[in-house]
């Protein structure tokens, strides 16, 4: 088994879930006592999310590479980006490690193709939503996306960083969200991407009809098929 390094704590709400997902993945493909060998490097969100509001993501990056660079150095062999929204630096980190970065839009688009989706709703920060980084990776593996309107992209980018990163659930929100992805299945989306790692805490597929794809459920199982492979 490949020893996985993780980029946490962005948030660590979200880090908690990868954990538990990893190790559960772990344990059901090899059994018994089995869990999974992992090493994690968790920042201080509050200093990466000023960065982000300032748009430094050039600092960003830096510290992100030098925590990866890190944990290659004390045996990681492959890495994961705990956080779709820092994927927006995934190519600094990319260029201070020899071990592979597994991008959690190449496996989530790898997940909507095998149940035959083309065009997804995407759910996520503003920057994940209205930035080219992540819609021109997904576009890049075949999957056309369609975003909400712009009072619905401030209320969820609101609902991620007031609520969902520092570990409060509110009905309220879940209801909004629930809206907001009928709203973009009646565009024609066949698929719902939770594309950011904290949304799956409070919406889940019994909450609507329309398939859901929760990124942190499907980087957590692509690096475990990293990891076994
Ligand atoms: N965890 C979130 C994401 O997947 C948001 C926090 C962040 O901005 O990194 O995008």
């Amino acid at each position: 088994m490949k020893t996985i390094g993780l980029l946490g704590g962005m948030s660590w709400e979200s880090t908690q879930s990868y954990y538990a997902l990893i190790n559960q993945g772990i344990k059901s493909a090899l059994g018994g006592l089995h869990s999974a060998r992992m090493l994690i490097s968790s920042v201080d969100f509050a200093e990466i999310a000023e960065l982000q509001r300032q748009g430094d993501w050039g600092r960003a990056g830096e510290l992100l590479a030098a925590d990866a660079l890190r944990l290659q150095d004390a045996g990681a062999e492959l890495m994961l980006i705990g956080t779709n929204t820092m994927h927006k630096v995934a190519p600094a980190i990319e260029s201070a490690i020899s071990i592979p970065l597994l991008h959690v839009a190449d496996a989530t688009a790898a997940a909507l193709k095998a149940e035959g989706i083309q065009r997804a709703g995407l759910l996520g920060t503003a920057f994940t939503m209205e930035q080219a980084f992540y819609r021109e990776r997904l576009a890049a593996n075949g999957i056309d996306v369609v975003t909400p309107a712009d009072s619905e992209r401030q209320a969820i980018h609101r609902i991620i960083f007031e609520e969902l990163c520092l570990g409060e659930l509110r009905d309220s929100s879940r209801q909004r969200f629930v809206q907001i992805i009928d709203a973009l299945a009646a565009e024609g989306a066949d698929g719902m991407i939770l594309g950011c790692t904290e949304i799956g805490l409070l919406v889940q597929q019994q909450d609507t009809p329309i398939r859901l794809f929760d990124t942190t459920r499907i980087h957590a199982q692509a690096a475990v098929a990293a990891a076994l492979g």
